[in-house]
C-alpha cells in the first residue's frame, strides 16, 4: 500500500535507481521515513511497509476483526448486513487498536522526520559550500583536466570523484538516518557490518549510474546553453525511465535475493487477482526484505519479458491472507493505472521548472561569488555543487507538491485496489500495521505538507467506507 518514502532505508531498487538518478541533480527528495530513506525517490510509489508487531497482532486476529468490527459497531447480526453500518465508529475501533504506547511512538518516529526533511537540506547546503568555498570542487574539476583531454571523460571523472567525496561528507547524516535512528525504533534488522556492505554496493552503483547520467547532462549544457534546461528536461526524463524499467532487473537483486513463490493460496490468490485485472503474468517471487528491516513491501513492475509481481517475506510472514490480498491488489492499482508514467509526466513538468529555476539562478549566484569559487561559467562541472544546492532548494520548497502529487496517487491505488481485492479488513490490518512508523492520525494541514501516503486513519476510514457499502455482499460470502 505505501511505499515510501521516506527514509527508510530499506534498500529498494528501483527506488535506489531513481535515488541515484535524481541525486544527480539533487532533487532532494523528500523521503517519508517509511517509504525511503531521506532521499527515497517519490517514484517508487509501488511499495508498502509495515510494522513487525502490528503486523504479527494483525495475522493472529485477522479474522476476528471483521467480525468484531461488524458485530460490534452495527450490533446486529452477521446476516442483517443491511443494518446501517457506523463508518466512523469502525474506523474509531481500529484506531484503538494502537497502544497510546505505539501510537507515541511512530508519532515520534515520524514528526522526527519533518525535521530531517530540513536538516537533510541544510546539510547538503553545507556540503556544497563546503566543496565551492576551500576550492575542493575546483581541484576536482583541475585533476580530471589532467588526466585528459577528452571533456566528456573530464565530466565523468570529476562525477566520480564528486559522489565519492559527497559520499563520505554525508556519512554521519547516512549513518544516523539509515542505521542508528532505525534502530532506535525497532525497524531495522540489520547489523552494522552488512547495512555497510549495502551502503558500499550502492555507492559502487552510483559510481557507474551517475558519470553517465551527468555526462550526458554536461553535454545537453554544452551544445544548448541558451535552451539546455529543455533539453536536459526530455533527456533526464528518458534516463529516469530507463532506471525505473531497469532496477528491477539489475539492481534489486544486487541487495536481497528472489525467488519464485511456492505453490498455495498465496500464490494462487495473486495470480487470480493478477488474471482478473489484466495483468499478464504467470509467476510470482518472494524476497528476503527482513534482512534489511522489518517493513512490509511489494511492488507489480518491469515491462514485457520483465514484467513481475513480487512481495517480501515480511509480508508473507506477518500478514493475514485478506491483508496480503488487499496489499497486493493495491500495488497491481499502481501499474493499471499507469502511475509510473503518469508520474514521470508530473516530474518532468517540475524539473522542467527546476531546470528553469537553475537557469536563472546560477549566473546571478556566479556573478556574486564565482570569482572567489574559481568557477568559469555553467558548463564548468566544477559548478555542479551549486546545481545541486540550486536544485536542492527548489524540491525542498515543492516538497508538498511533491507529496500531494503522490498521495494523490496512493489514495487512487487504494480505491482500485479494495475494489479489486474487496477486502476492506485486510486492507484496515494492513493500514493498521503501517503505522509502525507512519503517524496514523496527522491533521490536515500536517497531512497535506508531509504525507505522500494517506495517514492511516484516512485509509481505514476510505475502508470502512467501501464495506458500509458491500455489506450485502460481504455477509453472502460467508
Ligand atoms: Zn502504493
Amino acid at each position: 500500500m505505501s511505499k515510501n518514502t521516506r527514509q527508510t532505508r530499506k534498500v529498494e531498487i528501483s527506488r535506489s535507481a531513481l535515488y541515484l538518478f535524481l541525486s544527480a541533480f539533487a532533487l532532494l527528495l523528500m523521503v517519508d521515513g517509511s517509504m525511503g530513506p531521506a532521499g527515497a525517490a517519490p517514484l517508487d510509489a509501488t511499495q508498502v511497509e509495515e510494522s513487525e508487531t502490528a503486523a504479527v497482532e494483525a495475522a493472529t486476529t485477522a479474522d476476528e476483526q471483521g467480525e468484531e468490527v461488524t458485530a460490534a459497531e452495527t450490533e446486529a447480526p452477521a446476516s442483517q448486513a443491511v443494518e446501517p453500518f457506523d463508518v466512523e465508529a469502525a474506523t474509531q475501533a481500529y484506531l484503538a487498536k494502537l497502544s497510546p504506547e505505539d501510537r507515541a511512538r511512530s508519532d515520534a518516529y515520524f514528526e522526527g522526520g519533518y525535521w530531517l526533511l530540513l536538516w537533510g537540506f541544510l546539510y547538503g547546503i553545507g556540503v556544497a559550500w563546503l566543496l565551492l568555498g576551500t576550492g575542493l570542487s575546483v581541484r576536482m574539476r583541475n585533476l580530471a583536466e589532467r588526466l585528459t583531454n577528452r571533456l566528456p571523460l573530464q565530466t565523468a571523472l570529476y562525477a566520480g570523484q564528486y559522489l565519492l567525496v559527497t559520499a563520505i561528507l554525508g556519512f554521519p547524516l547516512t549513518l544516523y538516518t539509515g542505521f542508528f535512528r532505525e534502530h532506535q525504533y525497532d525497524l531495522a534488522t540489520q547489523t552494522f557490518g552488512p547495512w555497510m556492505r549495502d551502503q558500499m554496493v550502492g555507492l559502487l552503483v552510483g559510481l557507474v549510474i551517475m558519470p553517465i547520467v551527468l555526462v550526458v547532462l554536461y553535454g545537453v549544457l554544452r551544445h544548448a546553453p541558451r535552451t539546455w534546461w529543455i533539453w536536459g528536461t526530455f533527456v533526464s526524463i528518458l534516463l529516469a525511465a530507463i532506471l525505473i524499467l531497469l532496477g528491477p532487473v539489475y539492481m534489486d537483486p544486487l541487495f536481497n535475493t528472489y525467488e519464485p513463490l511456492e505453490d498455495g493460496p498465496v500464490r494462487d490468490s495473486i495470480l487470480s487477482l493478477a488474471r482478473a485485472n489484466g495483468i499478464d503474468v504467470d509467476n510470482v517471487y518472494q524476497f528476503d526484505a527482513s534482512l534489511q528491516s522489518t517493513r512490509i513491501s511489494a511492488n507489480v513492475s518491469g515491462f514485457a519479458g520483465t514484467m513481475s509481481i513480487r512481495l517480501n517475506d515480511n509480508l508473507l510472514n506477518r500478514m493475514s491472507l485478506p491483508a496480503i490480498e488487499a496489499v497486493m491488489a493495491h500495488e497491481m492499482g499502481h501499474f493499471v493505472l499507469n502511475h509510473i508514467y503518469e508520474m514521470l509526466i508530473y516530474f518532468a513538468v517540475i524539473l522542467l521548472g527546476g531546470f528553469a529555476f537553475l537557469r536563472w539562478s546560477f549566473d546571478r549566484v556566479l556573478g556574486r561569488w564565482g570569482a572567489r569559487w574559481g568557477i568559469r561559467g555553467i558548463t564548468d562541472v566544477a559548478g555542479l555543487p551549486l546545481l545541486v544546492a540550486l536544485l536542492s532548494l527548489y524540491m525542498f520548497v515543492l516538497t508538498p507538491v511533491l507529496n500531494t502529487i503522490i498521495r494523490t496517487n496512493e489514495a487512487e491505488s487504494d480505491i482500485f485496489g479494495l475494489n479489486a481485492a474487496r477486502q476492506p479488513d485486510g486492507f484496515a490490518e494492513a493500514a493498521l500495521s503501517l503505522s509502525e512508523y507512519r503517524k496514523i492520525d496527522p491533521g490536515p494541514i500536517e497531512e497535506w505538507l508531509f504525507f505522500d501516503h494517506p495517514s492511516g486513519r484516512a485509509r481505514i476510514h476510505m475502508a470502512m467506507q467501501w464495506k458500509a457499502e458491500h455489506l450485502d455482499e460481504l455477509a453472502a460470502r460467508k
